[in-house]
Protein backbone atom coordinates (compact mmCIF):
# COMPACT_ATOMS: atom_id res chain seq x y z
CA UNK A 1 0.00 0.00 0.00
CA UNK A 2 1.03 3.85 -0.91
CA UNK A 3 -0.23 5.89 0.96
CA UNK A 4 -1.99 4.72 4.90
CA UNK A 5 -3.80 6.88 7.04
CA UNK A 6 -4.84 4.76 10.36
CA UNK A 7 -6.88 5.92 13.01
CA UNK A 8 -5.90 9.89 12.38
CA UNK A 9 -7.53 12.57 14.37
CA UNK A 10 -7.05 16.42 14.24
CA UNK A 11 -7.93 18.78 17.18
CA UNK A 12 -7.02 22.39 16.80
CA UNK A 13 -5.52 24.36 19.44
CA UNK A 14 -8.62 25.75 20.42
CA UNK A 15 -9.97 22.31 21.20
CA UNK A 16 -12.26 21.62 18.29
CA UNK A 17 -12.18 17.92 16.78
CA UNK A 18 -12.24 19.12 12.96
CA UNK A 19 -11.30 15.27 11.72
CA UNK A 20 -12.56 11.63 13.54
CA UNK A 21 -10.50 8.45 13.26
CA UNK A 22 -10.04 8.82 9.60
CA UNK A 23 -8.85 5.35 8.06
CA UNK A 24 -7.67 5.14 4.55
CA UNK A 25 -5.70 3.15 2.02
CA UNK A 26 -4.46 4.54 -1.46
CA UNK A 27 -2.47 2.38 -3.86
CA UNK A 28 0.04 3.85 -6.24
CA UNK A 29 -1.77 5.98 -9.52
CA UNK A 30 -4.81 5.82 -7.51
CA UNK A 31 -6.68 9.11 -8.09
CA UNK A 32 -8.92 9.83 -4.89
CA UNK A 33 -11.26 12.54 -4.21
CA UNK A 34 -12.26 13.96 -0.87
CA UNK A 35 -15.87 15.09 -1.46
CA UNK A 36 -18.65 16.54 1.29
CA UNK A 37 -20.16 19.74 2.59
CA UNK A 38 -18.30 23.15 3.54
CA UNK A 39 -16.58 22.27 7.25
CA UNK A 40 -16.65 18.62 7.09
CA UNK A 41 -12.70 18.14 7.21
CA UNK A 42 -11.91 17.37 3.82
CA UNK A 43 -9.38 20.35 3.90
CA UNK A 44 -7.82 19.79 7.20
CA UNK A 45 -7.25 15.93 6.19
CA UNK A 46 -5.10 16.57 2.51
CA UNK A 47 -2.97 19.33 4.54
CA UNK A 48 -2.25 16.69 7.26
CA UNK A 49 -1.13 14.29 4.69
CA UNK A 50 1.16 17.65 2.97
CA UNK A 51 2.64 18.05 6.20
CA UNK A 52 1.38 21.31 6.89
CA UNK A 53 -0.75 20.80 9.42
CA UNK A 54 -0.20 18.54 12.58
CA UNK A 55 -1.55 14.88 13.01
CA UNK A 56 -3.25 15.21 16.73
CA UNK A 57 -3.09 11.70 16.40
CA UNK A 58 -2.88 8.29 14.30
CA UNK A 59 -0.55 7.05 11.82
CA UNK A 60 0.33 8.25 8.65
CA UNK A 61 2.40 6.11 6.74
CA UNK A 62 3.97 6.27 2.69
CA UNK A 63 5.32 3.11 1.67
CA UNK A 64 4.87 1.58 4.84
CA UNK A 65 7.17 4.34 6.77
CA UNK A 66 5.32 6.45 9.23
CA UNK A 67 5.86 10.17 7.70
CA UNK A 68 3.54 11.83 10.58
CA UNK A 69 6.84 13.65 11.78
CA UNK A 70 8.40 14.28 7.83
CA UNK A 71 8.77 17.82 6.91
CA UNK A 72 6.40 18.39 3.93
CA UNK A 73 9.32 18.61 1.39
CA UNK A 74 10.52 15.47 2.52
CA UNK A 75 6.92 13.91 1.97
CA UNK A 76 7.81 13.79 -1.91
CA UNK A 77 3.97 15.94 -2.14
CA UNK A 78 3.51 18.75 -4.40
CA UNK A 79 0.36 20.72 -3.36
CA UNK A 80 -2.15 22.80 -5.90
CA UNK A 81 -4.33 25.35 -4.12
CA UNK A 82 -7.71 26.76 -4.84
CA UNK A 83 -5.72 30.40 -5.40
CA UNK A 84 -3.40 29.96 -7.85
CA UNK A 85 -0.63 32.13 -6.57
CA UNK A 86 1.43 32.72 -9.52
CA UNK A 87 4.30 35.45 -9.20
CA UNK A 88 2.55 38.15 -11.31
CA UNK A 89 6.21 39.39 -12.84
CA UNK A 90 7.37 36.05 -13.74
CA UNK A 91 6.55 34.75 -17.42
CA UNK A 92 4.69 31.33 -17.27
CA UNK A 93 8.03 29.64 -18.25
CA UNK A 94 9.83 31.00 -14.82
CA UNK A 95 6.44 29.86 -12.48
CA UNK A 96 6.27 26.62 -13.84
CA UNK A 97 10.36 26.26 -13.54
CA UNK A 98 10.49 27.99 -10.39
CA UNK A 99 10.50 25.31 -7.70
CA UNK A 100 13.37 23.47 -10.28
CA UNK A 101 15.36 27.21 -10.49
CA UNK A 102 15.39 27.61 -6.31
CA UNK A 103 16.54 23.58 -6.25
CA UNK A 104 19.80 24.73 -8.74
CA UNK A 105 18.98 22.15 -11.18
CA UNK A 106 20.52 22.51 -14.37
CA UNK A 107 18.98 25.10 -16.73
CA UNK A 108 18.97 22.61 -20.06
CA UNK A 109 17.24 19.95 -17.58
CA UNK A 110 14.93 22.57 -16.39
CA UNK A 111 14.29 23.74 -20.48
CA UNK A 112 13.54 20.59 -20.96
CA UNK A 113 11.23 19.43 -18.47
CA UNK A 114 9.07 23.08 -18.13
CA UNK A 115 8.10 21.88 -22.09
CA UNK A 116 7.67 18.40 -21.39
CA UNK A 117 5.06 20.04 -18.71
CA UNK A 118 3.68 22.89 -20.93
CA UNK A 119 3.07 20.18 -23.54
CA UNK A 120 1.15 18.55 -21.48
CA UNK A 121 -0.97 20.90 -19.60
CA UNK A 122 -1.39 22.94 -23.80
CA UNK A 123 0.91 26.05 -22.62
CA UNK A 124 3.57 25.65 -24.80
CA UNK A 125 2.45 28.62 -26.53
CA UNK A 126 1.71 30.58 -23.84
CA UNK A 127 5.56 30.48 -22.06
CA UNK A 128 6.30 33.86 -22.56
CA UNK A 129 3.54 35.72 -21.28
CA UNK A 130 2.64 36.93 -17.70
CA UNK A 131 0.39 35.52 -16.12
CA UNK A 132 -2.05 38.60 -16.03
CA UNK A 133 -1.81 37.93 -19.96
CA UNK A 134 -3.82 34.73 -19.33
CA UNK A 135 -7.81 33.60 -18.40
CA UNK A 136 -7.75 31.62 -15.29
CA UNK A 137 -7.84 28.15 -16.86
CA UNK A 138 -4.82 28.85 -17.79
CA UNK A 139 -3.45 29.89 -14.67
CA UNK A 140 -4.66 27.46 -13.30
CA UNK A 141 -2.85 25.08 -15.51
CA UNK A 142 0.06 26.99 -14.63
CA UNK A 143 -0.31 25.94 -11.07
CA UNK A 144 -0.80 22.26 -12.00
CA UNK A 145 2.58 22.80 -14.07
CA UNK A 146 4.51 24.39 -10.90
CA UNK A 147 3.23 21.02 -9.15
CA UNK A 148 3.69 18.66 -12.36
CA UNK A 149 7.38 19.44 -12.89
CA UNK A 150 8.52 18.49 -9.41
CA UNK A 151 7.82 14.76 -10.48
CA UNK A 152 6.80 14.06 -6.80
CA UNK A 153 4.69 10.85 -5.99
CA UNK A 154 1.80 12.45 -5.03
CA UNK A 155 -0.19 15.26 -5.30
CA UNK A 156 -2.62 16.85 -3.90
CA UNK A 157 -5.11 19.34 -5.04
CA UNK A 158 -7.13 21.43 -2.67
CA UNK A 159 -10.94 22.54 -4.70
CA UNK A 160 -8.78 23.93 -7.71
CA UNK A 161 -11.55 24.98 -10.10
CA UNK A 162 -13.31 26.64 -7.44
CA UNK A 163 -12.25 30.09 -9.14
CA UNK A 164 -13.12 29.08 -12.35
CA UNK A 165 -16.73 29.71 -14.69
CA UNK A 166 -19.05 26.98 -15.00
CA UNK A 167 -17.65 26.20 -18.71
CA UNK A 168 -13.86 26.75 -17.59
CA UNK A 169 -14.60 24.14 -14.93
CA UNK A 170 -15.95 21.34 -17.22
CA UNK A 171 -12.35 21.84 -19.34
CA UNK A 172 -10.25 21.65 -16.71
CA UNK A 173 -11.81 18.92 -15.37
CA UNK A 174 -11.40 16.85 -18.44
CA UNK A 175 -7.72 18.11 -18.50
CA UNK A 176 -6.91 16.89 -14.62
CA UNK A 177 -8.14 13.71 -16.26
CA UNK A 178 -5.88 13.36 -18.85
CA UNK A 179 -2.66 14.49 -16.71
CA UNK A 180 -3.52 11.47 -14.47
CA UNK A 181 -3.92 9.34 -17.44
CA UNK A 182 -0.43 10.24 -18.59
CA UNK A 183 1.17 10.79 -15.41
CA UNK A 184 -0.29 8.32 -13.34
CA UNK A 185 0.42 10.33 -10.65
CA UNK A 186 -1.26 9.24 -7.38
CA UNK A 187 -3.56 12.21 -6.70
CA UNK A 188 -5.73 13.67 -4.06
CA UNK A 189 -8.50 15.79 -5.01
CA UNK A 190 -10.33 17.94 -2.06
CA UNK A 191 -14.09 18.79 -3.85
CA UNK A 192 -17.58 19.92 -2.55
CA UNK A 193 -18.89 19.06 -5.93
CA UNK A 194 -20.27 15.97 -6.47
CA UNK A 195 -19.61 16.00 -10.23
CA UNK A 196 -16.31 16.62 -10.38
CA UNK A 197 -15.90 13.77 -7.12
CA UNK A 198 -17.98 11.18 -10.18
CA UNK A 199 -15.91 12.04 -12.99
CA UNK A 200 -12.63 11.87 -11.89
CA UNK A 201 -12.20 9.66 -9.06
CA UNK A 202 -11.18 6.14 -8.71
CA UNK A 203 -12.41 6.22 -5.59
CA UNK A 204 -14.49 9.11 -3.34
CA UNK A 205 -14.09 9.32 0.03
CA UNK A 206 -17.72 10.93 1.12
CA UNK A 207 -17.20 13.01 4.62
CA UNK A 208 -19.55 14.72 7.03
CA UNK A 209 -18.72 16.78 10.22
CA UNK A 210 -15.16 15.01 10.44
CA UNK A 211 -16.12 11.23 10.18
CA UNK A 212 -15.96 9.01 6.86
CA UNK A 213 -19.63 8.09 5.82
CA UNK A 214 -18.42 5.65 2.59
CA UNK A 215 -15.18 4.83 0.74
CA UNK A 216 -16.24 3.69 -2.97
CA UNK A 217 -15.76 3.75 -6.40
CA UNK A 218 -18.52 5.82 -8.29
CA UNK A 219 -20.80 3.34 -9.22
CA UNK A 220 -21.10 2.05 -5.52
CA UNK A 221 -21.93 5.47 -3.93
CA UNK A 222 -24.49 5.41 -6.40
CA UNK A 223 -25.86 2.58 -6.28
CA UNK A 224 -24.80 1.11 -3.24
CA UNK A 225 -24.78 4.30 -0.60
CA UNK A 226 -24.19 3.49 2.31
CA UNK A 227 -26.88 5.65 4.74
CA UNK A 228 -29.49 8.34 3.52
CA UNK A 229 -26.63 11.30 4.31
CA UNK A 230 -24.46 9.95 0.84
CA UNK A 231 -27.81 9.14 -1.06
CA UNK A 232 -28.98 12.28 -0.80
CA UNK A 233 -25.26 13.66 -1.53
CA UNK A 234 -24.80 11.75 -4.67
CA UNK A 235 -27.01 12.37 -8.00
CA UNK A 236 -29.04 14.96 -8.64
CA UNK A 237 -31.69 15.77 -8.05
CA UNK A 238 -30.98 14.38 -4.83
CA UNK A 239 -32.51 10.93 -3.95
CA UNK A 240 -36.54 10.93 -2.40
CA UNK A 241 -37.02 10.02 1.07
CA UNK A 242 -40.13 9.24 2.69
CA UNK A 243 -40.21 8.78 6.28
CA UNK A 244 -42.48 6.01 7.93
CA UNK A 245 -43.33 3.32 10.27
CA UNK A 246 -43.84 -0.14 8.98
CA UNK A 247 -47.65 -1.76 9.84
CA UNK A 248 -48.89 -5.18 8.42
CA UNK A 249 -45.88 -4.90 6.05
CA UNK A 250 -46.96 -1.68 4.74
CA UNK A 251 -45.58 1.62 4.85
CA UNK A 252 -47.26 5.44 3.85
CA UNK A 253 -46.52 7.26 0.96
CA UNK A 254 -48.55 10.53 1.88
CA UNK A 255 -52.03 9.05 1.60
CA UNK A 256 -51.22 5.78 0.04
CA UNK A 257 -49.65 2.59 0.95
CA UNK A 258 -46.31 0.98 -0.25
CA UNK A 259 -46.89 -2.93 0.49
CA UNK A 260 -43.00 -3.56 1.48
CA UNK A 261 -43.62 -7.27 1.01
CA UNK A 262 -43.79 -6.94 -2.43
CA UNK A 263 -40.37 -5.37 -2.62
CA UNK A 264 -38.41 -6.56 -0.26
CA UNK A 265 -37.97 -10.71 1.03
CA UNK A 266 -36.98 -9.30 4.65
CA UNK A 267 -40.04 -7.50 4.62
CA UNK A 268 -41.71 -9.17 7.49
CA UNK A 269 -38.41 -8.16 10.19
CA UNK A 270 -39.09 -4.47 9.79
CA UNK A 271 -42.90 -4.69 11.23
CA UNK A 272 -43.52 -1.86 13.54
CA UNK A 273 -39.83 -0.25 12.92
CA UNK A 274 -39.04 3.53 12.27
CA UNK A 275 -37.88 3.33 8.17
CA UNK A 276 -36.59 5.77 5.28
CA UNK A 277 -37.82 4.68 2.11
CA UNK A 278 -35.88 6.53 -0.84
CA UNK A 279 -35.64 6.04 -4.55
CA UNK A 280 -33.91 8.46 -7.58
CA UNK A 281 -36.05 10.65 -9.31
CA UNK A 282 -34.71 9.02 -12.24
CA UNK A 283 -35.42 5.97 -10.89
CA UNK A 284 -39.40 6.32 -11.36
CA UNK A 285 -40.88 4.36 -14.35
CA UNK A 286 -44.40 6.21 -16.51
CA UNK A 287 -45.03 2.68 -17.44
CA UNK A 288 -46.94 -0.02 -15.32
CA UNK A 289 -43.65 -2.63 -14.30
CA UNK A 290 -44.04 -5.79 -12.81
CA UNK A 291 -42.11 -6.16 -8.97
CA UNK A 292 -43.04 -2.42 -8.50
CA UNK A 293 -44.46 -0.12 -5.97
CA UNK A 294 -47.01 1.86 -7.69
CA UNK A 295 -47.83 5.57 -6.70
CA UNK A 296 -50.83 7.28 -7.44
CA UNK A 297 -50.01 11.28 -7.16
CA UNK A 298 -50.56 14.97 -8.49
CA UNK A 299 -48.13 16.99 -10.49
CA UNK A 300 -47.42 20.03 -9.27
CA UNK A 301 -44.58 21.67 -11.69
CA UNK A 302 -42.65 20.55 -14.01
CA UNK A 303 -39.18 22.05 -15.14
CA UNK A 304 -37.79 21.33 -18.72
CA UNK A 305 -34.24 20.67 -18.79
CA UNK A 306 -33.50 19.86 -22.17
CA UNK A 307 -33.30 15.97 -22.82
CA UNK A 308 -34.88 14.89 -19.27
CA UNK A 309 -38.11 17.06 -16.99
CA UNK A 310 -37.83 17.39 -13.57
CA UNK A 311 -41.26 16.79 -12.36
CA UNK A 312 -42.46 18.13 -8.89
CA UNK A 313 -45.30 15.66 -7.47
CA UNK A 314 -47.39 15.63 -3.87
CA UNK A 315 -48.97 12.38 -2.56
CA UNK A 316 -51.15 13.90 0.36
CA UNK A 317 -48.53 15.09 2.27
CA UNK A 318 -45.84 13.30 0.80
CA UNK A 319 -43.20 15.29 -1.95
CA UNK A 320 -41.16 14.00 -4.19
CA UNK A 321 -39.15 14.48 -7.63
CA UNK A 322 -39.69 12.62 -10.80
CA UNK A 323 -36.83 12.98 -13.75
CA UNK A 324 -38.37 11.67 -16.74
CA UNK A 325 -37.52 11.60 -20.76
CA UNK A 326 -38.52 15.26 -21.72
CA UNK A 327 -41.19 13.66 -24.57
CA UNK A 328 -42.95 12.01 -21.50
CA UNK A 329 -43.48 15.34 -19.75
CA UNK A 330 -46.72 15.03 -17.74
CA UNK A 331 -49.33 17.88 -17.55
CA UNK A 332 -49.06 19.98 -14.60
CA UNK A 333 -52.14 20.07 -11.79
CA UNK A 334 -53.35 16.45 -13.32
CA UNK A 335 -53.15 13.46 -12.37
CA UNK A 336 -50.17 10.68 -13.06
CA UNK A 337 -48.90 7.21 -11.76
CA UNK A 338 -45.63 6.15 -11.34
CA UNK A 339 -43.81 2.76 -10.50
CA UNK A 340 -40.73 2.45 -9.06
CA UNK A 341 -38.71 -0.87 -9.82
CA UNK A 342 -38.04 -3.11 -6.69
CA UNK A 343 -34.19 -2.50 -7.47
CA UNK A 344 -34.34 1.22 -7.07
CA UNK A 345 -35.99 1.02 -3.87
CA UNK A 346 -33.45 2.15 -0.96
CA UNK A 347 -34.66 1.34 2.78
CA UNK A 348 -32.88 2.91 5.43
CA UNK A 349 -33.12 2.54 9.31
CA UNK A 350 -35.10 5.41 10.86
CA UNK A 351 -33.01 6.03 13.82
CA UNK A 352 -29.45 5.32 12.47
CA UNK A 353 -30.34 6.52 9.30
CA UNK A 354 -27.96 3.15 7.76
CA UNK A 355 -29.32 1.45 4.80
CA UNK A 356 -30.83 -1.89 5.73
P1 LIG B 1 -14.48 23.84 2.96
O1 LIG B 1 -15.12 23.08 1.84
O2 LIG B 1 -15.35 24.94 3.45
O3 LIG B 1 -13.07 24.24 2.71
P2 LIG B 1 -13.54 21.60 4.57
O4 LIG B 1 -14.33 20.35 4.51
O5 LIG B 1 -12.29 21.65 3.78
O6 LIG B 1 -14.46 22.83 4.22
P3 LIG B 1 -11.88 22.18 6.82
O7 LIG B 1 -11.26 23.42 6.28
O8 LIG B 1 -11.07 20.96 6.87
O9 LIG B 1 -13.25 21.88 6.10
O10 LIG B 1 -12.40 22.51 8.30
C1 LIG B 1 -13.00 21.51 9.10
C2 LIG B 1 -13.48 22.15 10.38
O11 LIG B 1 -12.35 22.57 11.17
C3 LIG B 1 -14.34 23.39 10.18
O12 LIG B 1 -15.40 23.36 11.11
C4 LIG B 1 -13.39 24.53 10.47
O13 LIG B 1 -14.09 25.65 10.97
C5 LIG B 1 -12.46 23.93 11.50
N1 LIG B 1 -11.12 24.55 11.44
C6 LIG B 1 -10.34 24.70 10.36
N2 LIG B 1 -9.16 25.28 10.68
C7 LIG B 1 -9.21 25.51 12.02
C8 LIG B 1 -8.31 26.08 12.97
N3 LIG B 1 -7.11 26.53 12.60
N4 LIG B 1 -8.72 26.14 14.26
C9 LIG B 1 -9.91 25.67 14.64
N5 LIG B 1 -10.81 25.10 13.79
C10 LIG B 1 -10.47 25.03 12.50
Amino acid sequence: MYIELKNVNKIYPNGFHAVHNFNLEIDKGEFIVFVGPSGCGKSTTLRMIAGLENISSGDFLINGVRANEKSPRDREVAMVFQSYALYPQMTVFDNIAFGLTLQGVDEDVIEERVQKTAKILGLTDYLDRLPRALSGGQRQRVAIGRALIRKVGIFLMDEPLSNLDAKQRVTMRSEIAQIHQETGATTIYVTHDQTEAMTLADRIVVMKDGYIQQVGTPYELYFKPANVFVAGFIGEPPMNFIRSRVENGCIAFGDQQVNLKELREDAAGLEGKEIVFGFRPEAAMLQAQENAARIDCQVELTEMLGDNTNVYITCGEAQAILKVDSHDTPETDAPLSFWIPRESVYLFDGTTEEVI
